[in-house]
C-alpha cells in the first residue's frame, strides 16, 4: 500500500465513495480545501500572470507538465535552483503531468512500444524516448509536489482492442514506475485509464489501486466522446476507487462539468478553459454566465465585467468598454485582466460549492450553474 508522503495527503472530511464530498489536502506549504480547481500552468507559469498575482486570486495550485518543461527547461538547472517551486517562485501546490497525453497529441513521429515511448520534439523535431522510470526520474528532479506516472491514454474512437492494449500497457509501466521512485515523501498519483468502455474503465480503475498510489487520477476522458459516456464512465471509476483517497478529473474544467462531476464524487480538477478562454475574451460571470469582451456592445459599455467581482478588472474599475479597447489594441493588459477575472471566478465557483456541500444546499447550485452555462 502507500508508502509514507510527506508532501501531499488527503482528508476526507464528508461524504462517501459517491456523491458530493468535501477534503484537503496538506502539501508542504499549505492546504488545499477540496473541491477545487486548479489551472493549467504548462511550462510552470500560467501565462501572462505572475505568481502573486495568482495568489491574490485565490489559485492554491496549478498543474504543470513535466514533457514540456524536459523539453524546453534545464532540469539540472532546475534542481540546482532548488526546484520547480523555487524557480517559478509559486508557494502552492504544483502538480507535474507525466506526458503520456501531450506526446500523443504533440509529439511528431510517436512510437509507442513496450519500453515507452519514442518521439520527435513539437519544438525543435529532436529525437526522445521517455521510459516509464525516466518519467518518475524527471519530476522527482523537479520536486513537484504531486507526480503522476507515464500512460497511454487512448484516443476516440479507437478499436477495442487497441483500448485493451493501451491499458494494460499502462498498467505494466505503473508498475515500473512505483519501482523507480527515488523520493517516496513526493505524492504520487496513479492515472486511471481504461478507454470507453464502461467493464474495461472499472477494471483499470481497480487494478490500478492495487499499485497502492497516494490517490487516483482520472485520465483519457473528454477526448470526442459523448458528454454522458464521459460521465458514465467517470461515475463508474469514482465507484471502485477507495472513498478516503483523493479523485482528480484531469483537464476538464467547465463549470457544468465541474459541478457535474462534484456530484458524483470528484474533488479536484485542472482545465485551460479560464485561462484560455479569457486569452480569447471569452469571460465567465454569475449574472449574465458567458460574456465575449469582442461583441460590438462591449464597445460603450461602462459597466465592469461583473458588479461586486472582486478580481483586479473589476475591483479596480476597468469598465467593459475600456477592456474591450484594449483587447483590440492587442495589449497585454487585457490578457492579464481577464485571466484574472476568470480565474476569480473558478474560485469562486469552487467556494460555492464547498459551502453548498457543507450546507446540503450542492442541488440548488447545480441548477443555478447549469441554467447559466448550459449542460455541454
Ligand atoms: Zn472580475
Amino acid at each position: 500500500m502507500a508508502t509514507a508522503c510527506s508532501y501531499f495527503k488527503f482528508e476526507l472530511i464528508q461524504g462517501d465513495r459517491t456523491g458530493p464530498r468535501l477534503g484537503r489536502i496538506l502539501f508542504r506549504h499549505g492546504v488545499v480545501e477540496t473541491p477545487a480547481f486548479f489551472p493549467v500552468g504548462t511550462v510552470g507559469t500560467v501565462k501572462g500572470v505572475s505568481c502573486s498575482e495568482l495568489e491574490a486570486v485565490g489559485v492554491r495550485g496549478m498543474l504543470s507538465n513535466a514533457f514540456h518543461i524536459y523539453l524546453r527547461g534545464n532540469l539540472d538547472l532546475i534542481r540546482r535552483l532548488g526546484g520547480l517551486h523555487n524557480f517559478v517562485r509559486f508557494k502552492g501546490m504544483i502538480i507535474t503531468d507525466s506526458g503520456g497525453f501531450h506526446i500523443k497529441s504533440l509529439a511528431q513521429h510517436t512510437r509507442v512500444t513496450p519500453e515507452g515511448m519514442q518521439f520527435s520534439s513539437p519544438f525543435d523535431g529532436s529525437r526522445h524516448f521517455l521510459s516509464p522510470e525516466e518519467v518518475v526520474h524527471i519530476q522527482e528532479a523537479l520536486d513537484s509536489d504531486v507526480k503522476l506516472p507515464l500512460d497511454v491514454c487512448p484516443s476516440y474512437p479507437e478499436g477495442e482492442k487497441e483500448q485493451e492494449h493501451a491499458t494494460r500497457l499502462t498498467l505494466q509501466w505503473y508498475e515500473r514506475a512505483q519501482q523507480a521512485v527515488k523520493k517516496p515523501d513526493q505524492g504520487f498519483l496513479g492515472i486511471v485509464q481504461g478507454g470507453f468502455d464502461e467493464a474495461l474503465r472499472r477494471w483499470a480503475a481497480r487494478e490500478t489501486v492495487k499499485f497502492g498510489f497516494h490517490g487516483y487520477a482520472i485520465g483519457g476522458l473528454s477526448v470526442g466522446e459523448p458528454k454522458h459516456l464521459t460521465f458514465q464512465l467517470l461515475q463508474a471509476v469514482n465507484e471502485e476507487l477507495p472513498s478516503e483517497q483523493i479523485r482528480y478529473l484531469m483537464g476538464m474544467g467547465k463549470p457544468q462539468d465541474i459541478v457535474t462531476a462534484v456530484e458524483i464524487g470528484t474533488d479536484l480538477f485542472d482545465c485551460v478553459i479560464p485561462t484560455r478562454n479569457a486569452r480569447n475574451g471569452t469571460l465567465y460571470t454569475w449574472k449574465e454566465g458567458v460574456i465575449r469582451i469582442r461583441n460590438s456592445s462591449m464597445k460603450d459599455d461602462p459597466c465592469v465585467i461583473e458588479e461586486g467581482c472582486r478580481c483586479p478588472a473589476c475591483a479596480g474599475g476597468y469598465s467593459r468598454a475600456f477592456l474591450a479597447y484594449l483587447y483590440r489594441c492587442g495589449e497585454m493588459l487585457a490578457l492579464k485582466l481577464l485571466t484574472l477575472h476568470n480565474l476569480f471566478f473558478f474560485q469562486t465557483l469552487m467556494n460555492r460549492i464547498r459551502e453548498a456541500v457543507k450546507k446540503g444546499t450542492f442541488g440548488e447550485l447545480k441548477t443555478q450553474v447549469l441554467d447559466l452555462f448550459g449542460e455541454d
